[in-house]
C-alpha cells in the first residue's frame, strides 16, 4: 500500500516511510491510495474470529507485505492484550469501553502498535536512531511513553502544556525514565503542536536528528482504531437495529478510523463528533464554515484541540463534499456544566460511572437518539474515570476505587524540563 500526501496526491510513500516520517513535506498528512473493502463474509463471521484475527485482516492490506505475517501478527497480539466490552448503560445505549489498557485511556492502541512496526522498521534495517517527538494534550503521553519504552533504537520527547494535564495523566509520562523524556511546556496544547510541527519542518534538526510523530497524524498511530468499530460490531450485531457511535473528539483521528471502518464495509449508519466546547467541527456542520480558534480548557482535557489534524482525512474519505459528510456525521457541543450533569445523572440512573470525555459521548449520543428513536447508539468511553479523579469524585460525591498500576505510578517521582518556546525545545533537540 502506498500512501499520498493530502498537498500533493502524486507525492507517494511506502507504509514504512510514513511512519518513519510521521508528516509528509509542508506539514501535510498522509492518506492510504486505496481503501480496501472487505469482504461480506467476513463482516457475517465476525462474532467466530478472535480480535487479533479481525484485527490482521483489517489493517494487513494497509500495512501491505513490509511487515510478514508473523511480525504483524506478533505486533497486533502484544498491542490488544487487553479487553473491549460494549457495556449496556440503558435500553438503546451502550458504551465501548476502551479503558482496560495499561494506561487506562484509547490510545494505548495506537501506540503500541506504533511502537511495534517503528520497532520492527529498525530492527530490520539501516534505519539509524530515530527519535520520537510528540505533543499530548493528556492521554497521549502517558499511552506512547508506555508503548515505547525500552524499544531499541528508539528515543521519545513528549511535549505537555504545564498545568493542563490531570496528576495521573502527568505521572504516566514523567516517570518512566529510560528513553522517554517529558518536556513541560508553559502553554496550551496548541502551543506543544505548533511547536512539534516546527520542529518536523526544521532542517537543522533534521540534520541532527531523525524525527518522527507519535501523534494520531502518524498514520501507524491513526489506522489501528479503527479496530474499536469491529470489535464493537462483534457485540452489537444481534441487536438488529440501525447502530450510531458517538465518539468523544479532540483531533478527530478515533472518529477518522470509525469511519474508515465503514468505508471497508462495516455497518454502521451513523457518526456523532461529541465535542467539549473546542467545538470548531460542531460549528462547521451548522454553517459550512470551518472556522478554528484557538483551544479553551475544559474538564475533558484531552479534547482542547482548536484545529484538529485529523479533519482533513475526514474530508478526503467523503471527497471533501459536505453533504454527503453531513449525511453520515452529526456533531454537537457541551460545556463542562453540561458534562458534569451528565456524569451525575447516569450513575444516579444507572449506576455507572462515566470520565467526563465519555460523558460528552454520552450527551452527543443522547441528543442523536432524541431525534433517531430507532438506532441503537454506543458511545465510546475513552477513559477510565479514575484518570480524572477529581472531576468525578466531584461530581458523583463518591470515591473511585483506584486501580493497583494507578496507585504505583502515582509514588513514583515526576522528572521534566521546563520550556518555553521553540527555541528552547530546539536547544534540547539539538544537543
Ligand atoms: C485523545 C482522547 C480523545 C480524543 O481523541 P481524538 O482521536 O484526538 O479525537 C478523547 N478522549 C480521551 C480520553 C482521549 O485521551
Amino acid at each position: 500500500m502506498k500512501y499520498f500526501s493530502l498537498n500533493d496526491k502524486n507525492h507517494k510513500v511506502s507504509f514504512e516511510k510514513a511512519v518513519v516520517k510521521g508528516l509528509a513535506p509542508g506539514k501535510a498528512l498522509y492518506f492510504p491510495e486505496e481503501i480496501p473493502a472487505l469482504p461480506k463474509e467476513f463482516f457475517q463471521n465476525l462474532d467466530k474470529l478472535s480480535k487479533e484475527e479481525i484485527a490482521y485482516k483489517a489493517i494487513k492490506t494497509f500495512v501491505g507485505n513490509e511487515i510478514d505475517e508473523d511480525g504483524l501478527r506478533n505486533i497486533l497480539s502484544k498491542t490488544l492484550d487487553f479487553d473491549f466490552p460494549v457495556v449496556p448503560v440503558s435500553e438503546n445505549t451502550g458504551t465501548l469501553e476502551l479503558f482496560h489498557g495499561p494506561t487506562l485511556a484509547f490510545k494505548d492502541v495506537g501506540a503500541g502498535f506504533m511502537a511495534g512496526c517503528l520497532g520492527y522498521f529498525v530492527k530490520k534495517g539501516n534505519l539509524g536512531k530515530i527519535t520520537v517527538l510528540v505533543a499530548t494534550s493528556g492521554d497521549t503521553g502517558g499511552a506512547v511513553a508506555n508503548g515505547f519504552l525500552g524499544v531499541e533504537g528508539i528515543d521519545v520527547v513528549i511535549l505537555y502544556p504545564k498545568e493542563k494535564v490531570s496528576e495521573i495523566q502527568e505521572k504516566q509520562l514523567t516517570t518512566l525514565g529510560q528513553n522517554i523524556t517529558a518536556l513541560e511546556v508553559n502553554g496550551n496544547f496548541d502551543d506543544c503542536q505548533d511547536m512539534v510541527k516546527k520542529a518536523f519542518s526544521d532542517e537543522e534538526i533534521s540534520e541532527k536528528r531523525q524525527l518522527t510523530s507519535a501523534n494520531s497524524i502518524n498514520v501507524a498511530r491513526w489506522l489501528p482504531q479503527m479496530f474499536y468499530y469491529f470489535f464493537a460490531y462483534k457485540q452489537l450485531a444481534g441487536k438488529n437495529k440501525k447502530l450510531a457511535f458517538s465518539v468523544p473528539s479532540g483531533n478527530f483521528g478515533n472518529i477518522c478510523a470509525g469511519m474508515l471502518a465503514k468505508k471497508m464495509g462495516l455497518p454502521i449508519a451513523h457518526f456523532i463528533a461529541a465535542n467539549n466546547e473546542n467545538n470548531v467541527v460542531t460549528r462547521y456542520l451548522k454553517s459550512k464554515e470551518y472556522a478554528p480558534k484557538p483551544s479553551v480548557q475544559t474538564i475533558s482535557n484531552a479534547m482542547d484541540v482548536g484545529n484538529p489534524s485529523n479533519f482533513v482525512r475526514i474530508m478526503e474519505l467523503f471527497d471533501n463534499e459536505f453533504d454527503s459528510l453531513s449525511q453520515q456525521l452529526s456533531s454537537f457541543s457541551y460545556s463542562d456544566e453540561e458534562t458534569r450533569k451528565a456524569i451525575k445523572e447516569v450513575k444516579q440512573k444507572y449506576n455507572y460511572v462515566m470520565d467526563p470525555h465519555g460523558a460528552v459521548g454520552y450527551l452527543g449520543l443522547q441528543d442523536f437518539l432524541a431525534e433517531n428513536p430507532k438506532y441503537y447508539g454506543t458511545f465510546l468511553e475513552t477513559a477510565h474515570p479514575v484518570k480524572f479523579l477529581e472531576t468525578v469524585e466531584e461530581v458523583i460525591e463518591e470515591k473511585v476505587e483506584i486501580p493497583a498500576s494507578i496507585r504505583e505510578v502515582m509514588q513514583k517521582e515526576k522528572k521534566s524540563i521546563e520550556i518555553s518556546d521553540y527555541a528552547e525545545l530546539k536547544e534540547y533537540l539539538m544537543q
